[in-house]
């Protein structure tokens, strides 16, 4: 966790930190570009009130800290140079030479990218970003240290400012550290910009860590036991940390997969960092000899490395006292890689090893690069960047064993075309663990997945590009509509297009329609508009983008024609868009979430809590968190949406006189009502009844009340009470 504030550091200290490191430093270089830098930003001061020069001498003692060699420490010292004073790159270069000037350079224009300004213009600079980063990653490293010492003295700031710092911290700046592998940057960056983002969140999940803060001395009890079993099995000197899960990471889960803060199983940690692998296993063997492992949580990335080359054996265990917590096992170069990611190779350059790694951790962006380059529409890079950086990844297996790994919330499809575009364009249908399953199944980590394949020319259908979500499995379907099926993309296009003016309205004199669709299409650079209609056919160009040039030209069309006759756009009409199946008055697409302290079903009376950037919570009326609802201006009017049909969590506390079987009878009820049960556990209460717990999913109020009462009809139940 880290303290919102620091205290600057002076050159000196920075100075002593790089000699204590024992590396082989150019110091008259260093001295000479902070000597430069002093020079260069002097009279400038940060809004903090400091002297603006100890700005750059805290990012590169960040970067000196992640062991990074004398140019990048010296393109640090200057990073702001170029960009704030007089100095220019010439006078860089001449005096520290070409690489430290590229260097600078690349952080300049990296800074001057503003990711929130419009969509189109903002996949245009993430791919300038990738570039630099694909050419010098050291560029990028500078980059992120730069915005770490920037957001944690972001109190500074005005408000409005440290929101789309904090922003586009978490999406643009936090993926790319987790890709690049290095964890405590990323961490850091998404718990400050939390901070910012829903300070009562961050603030709720601080308390609720304090309250704990006992299980942390505990934790380290079961340390100091595991250290002691490992000696009697010839396991010696291992490394073991204890450490408590970052702010945003429980707040992600907590909030965003909808779990219970005693759900999480991870939120104490212990680390053992060993020395070769075949005592990683064996401490593993000990370890769950000495505790029971939880099912489904064991994870062997040594065998099978995440793709930002992350190593590491997990398992979560439960104590002899009933605590849950989650064990990592690790080599101390596996620990150095997962801490410093690409910036290993820098630590290890005597090895020929990171040289490798470091190349397999760019190839991403390369191939990201690639499979974008022929596509005419460059808002669909954004998306893609975006949930290509998202971190959740699955891994899949082939019938035969290989293993495939994508992103969280690909399809069967995206898994056939990972495999071999024939493969995908073939494919009629898949079976998951011996099961046939729809053609949109999500694929889950662990299946084992059997396309099944057709004739050749049968080819993938249109409605695969809105099933499919890496760009990969996408660009592949269109390049296949590109290639065999031209006429047919002509048709399709044009058809669908004058669905769509129709829906709105626009009616072009046929006389008038081929010149007018010229006319968008040379706009559009393209040859014809039958090129045009075929991108649409293909989706390479959408509809919703080419409408508002066709209104233009059709309101010029019916100015020029008949002046009287003024042409007016039916306005669109306002509609708001549910969300999670919420419709919160007067905001759009927002992001929600439900509020743990009264979890709102639909039907229930809510209202919604606007959160610092960071989406609405959603309440009920009556919780006793909402009582400030009608006084204060950050809540908000809200609704459910017509025919919820997501399901939601609900706990039942079920009291009953205890018996046989009764447990049996509860949850066989609830599988014949088709009810999914997230936990059901019982115990006896001292007046000798039996207490349970059953955490189930259901679809609104009503489905609740009518399982409660199903529920109550079991022999010998008591009460049920929802809590
Ligand atoms: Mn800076």
């Amino acid at each position: 966790m880290a303290a919102p504030g620091v205290k600057p550091i002076s050159y000196e200290a920075f100075r002593q930190a790089a000699e204590k490191s024992g590396r082989p430093y150019d110091f008259e270089k260093i001295d000479k570009a902070y000597a430069l830098a002093d020079d260069a930003h002097k009279g400038q001061v940060r809004r903090s009130g400091e002297a603006y020069v100890s700005h750059p001498v805290a990012v590169a003692m960040l970067l000196l800290d992640l062991g990074l060699d004398t140019d990048t420490l010296v393109a640090a010292l200057l990073h702001d140079v170029v960009e704030d004073t007089a100095y220019t790159l010439e006078q860089v270069a001449s005096g520290f030479g070409k690489d430290v000037a590229a260097l600078v350079d690349g952080v300049t224009k990296l800074g001057r990218i503003q990711f929130s300004s419009m969509e189109e213009q903002q996949a245009e600079n993430l791919r300038k970003m990738l570039l630099a980063m694909s050419k010098d990653v050291r560029v990028m490293l500078i980059k992120l240290c730069d915005r770490l010492h920037n957001m944690r003295t972001a109190s500074a700031w005005p408000e409005q400012k440290q929101r789309d710092k904090a922003l586009e911290t978490m999406e643009v700046y936090a993926p790319i550290a987790h890709r690049l592998g290095i964890a405590g940057i990323k961490e850091e960056l998404e718990d400050l910009s939390l901070h910012i983002l829903d300070p009562i969140g961050y603030d709720e999940i601080i308390e609720l860590l304090g309250q704990k803060a006992k299980a942390q001395e505990y934790v380290e009890s079961i340390a100091a036991a595991i250290q002691e079993r490992l000696a009697e099995n010839d396991v010696h000197d291992p490394e073991i940390r204890s450490r408590v899960k970052s702010v945003y990471s429980i707040y992600r889960k907590m909030f965003v997969q909808n779990r219970s803060f005693e759900e999480i199983y991870d939120k104490y940690a212990l680390r053992i960092i060993l020395d070769t692998i075949p005592e990683c296993y064996t401490a593993l063997g000990v370890i769950h000899d000495m505790y029971h492992p939880l099912p489904n949580r064991f994870k062997d990335y040594i065998s099978t490395p995440k793709p930002n080359m992350y190593q590491s054996l997990h398992t979560t265990v439960i104590s002899h006292e009933g605590v849950a917590f989650e064990i990592q096992i690790r080599t101390h170069e596996m620990e150095q890689l997962a801490e410093y990611g690409v910036a290993a190779h820098w630590k290890y350059k005597a090895g020929v090893q990171g040289q490798d790694k470091l190349e397999e951790r760019l190839a991403w962006v390369r191939q990201l690069l690639e499979s974008q380059r022929d596509s005419e529409d460059s808002g669909d890079l954004l998306r893609h960047i975006k949930s290509e950086l998202l971190p959740e990844q699955v891994y899949v297996f082939t019938p035969k064993g290989d293993v495939i790994d994508l992103p969280s919330g690909a399809t069967v499809i995206d898994f056939a075309y990972a495999i071999h575009s024939a493969v995908g364009n073939r494919m009629v249908g898949a079976k998951v663990n011996g099961r046939i399953v729809p053609i949109d199944h999500k694929v889950v980590t662990g299946e084992v997945i059997d396309v099944l394949t057709g004739s050749v020319d049968k080819g993938p259908s249109r409605d695969w590009l809105n099933i499919v979500t890496t760009s990969e499995a996408r660009s592949k379907i269109r390049n296949w509509f590109k290639k065999e099926r031209k006429e047919e993309n002509i048709t399709e296009g044009k058809t669908a297009l004058d669905k769509e003016l129709r829906r709105s309205l626009v009616s072009i004199p046929a006389g008038d329609y081929d010149e007018l669709m010229e006319t968008v299409a040379r706009r559009q650079r393209m040859n014809s508009a039958e090129e045009m209609y075929g991108a649409i056919g293909y989706g390479g160009i959408t509809i919703a983008r080419l409408m508002p040039k066709i209104k233009e030209e059709y309101a010029k069309l019916v100015k020029a024609g008949d002046p009287a006759e003024t042409f007016a756009i039916p306005p669109k009409p306002k509609q708001q868009k549910a969300s999670e199946g919420v419709i919160v008055e007067g905001l759009g697409n927002v992001l929600i979430k439900f509020a743990k302290c009264c979890n709102p079903l639909p039907g229930d009376d809510i209202v919604g809590f606007i959160t610092r950037g960071y989406g609405v919570s959603i309440h009920k009326r009556d919780c006793h968190n909402a009582s400030e609802a009608n006084t204060s201006p950050r809540w908000v009017e809200a609704r459910w949406a017509e025919g919820v049909q997501e399901s939601f969590t609900s706990t039942l506390e079920i009291t009953a006189l205890d018996r046989d079987r009764l447990f049996v009878d509860v949850s066989s009820l609830l599988a014949d009502m088709r009810v999914p049960v997230y936990s059901l556990s019982a115990r006896r209460t001292s007046d000798g009844k039996a207490a349970m717990n059953a955490m189930i999913g259901i679809r609104n109020t009503e489905h609740l009340n009518n399982v409660i009462a199903r529920l109550r009809r079991i022999k010998d139940v008591v009460d049920i009470t929802r809590s």
